[in-house]
């Protein structure tokens, strides 16, 4: 019974230590390989890095594969990006690093391009060639807006006491300028229409009331 009882001891010991020892045989360092991916690695500067597609072999130190793993949402918080994917990429990153569990792996190779759009409106006073990423505009590229000046179109947003205003646009980038029609206030318009009037109206019954009250008391 006590020789039963001890040789089952020493097996559990055995066992413990055959297990302890793959484990570090496995270990030792490791070497994280690109194997494959990213998809994409053409972007514009109001892009953010894509993982996907990205695979990671492990190796131990004897070469043997210890994992393979799958960028993934699954895997994603196991993953490090230089700059980060939270990040807008811009035109000055040329690579990306990845990390997986804190080491190193691959430097991948990006292009980030400006993406850039002709004729666009700067303001009250220009248009030109802007980066719909960054903003960057091309300096030659600016201009000022031209209008035609026989070409005002009316709005017909005119109020009692306010004049309509009309509208032209840039033949380039189509900003809008506006000016008021002097004298066209209160035209078109019925009076009873106007909230104010009513509004009127009502504080004047209010006030009614009020004096009426205090003549009753
Ligand atoms: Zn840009
Ligand atoms: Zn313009």
């Amino acid at each position: 019974m006590k020789a039963k009882r001890l040789l089952s001891t020493l097996l559990a010991v055995v066992m413990l230590f055959s297990v302890v020892s793959v484990v570090s045989l496995a270990a030792g360092p490791y070497t994280f390989a690109l194997t494959q991916g990213p998809e994409k690695t053409e972007y514009y500067d109001y892009e953010k890095f894509d993982p996907s597609g990205i695979v990671v072999t492990v190796t131990d130190s004897t070469n043997a594969i210890v994992e393979t793993v799958y960028y993934s949402n699954s895997t994603a918080a196991r993953f490090k990006f230089s700059p980060k994917v939270a990040n807008t990429l811009s035109v000055a990153v040329t690579a990306v690093d990845v990390y997986l569990d804190g080491g190193f792996v691959a430097s991948v190779p990006v292009t980030v391009s400006h993406r850039f759009e002709e004729n666009v409106s700067l303001g009250s006073t220009k248009h030109g060639t802007r980066c719909a990423g960054c903003g960057y505009v091309i300096p030659d590229s600016m201009e000022e807006h031209t209008y035609d000046d026989t070409a005002w179109t009316p709005n017909d947003n005119q109020t009692f006491v306010k004049d309509n205003t009309e509208s032209n646009f840039c033949l380039v980038c189509n900003h809008e300028i506006r000016r008021e029609i002097d004298g066209s206030a209160g035209y078109d318009i019925e009076f009873g229409e106007y909230q104010f009037l009513h509004d009127i109206m009502v504080y004047i019954d209010l006030l009614l009331d009020l004096i009426f009250g205090a003549i009753k008391r």
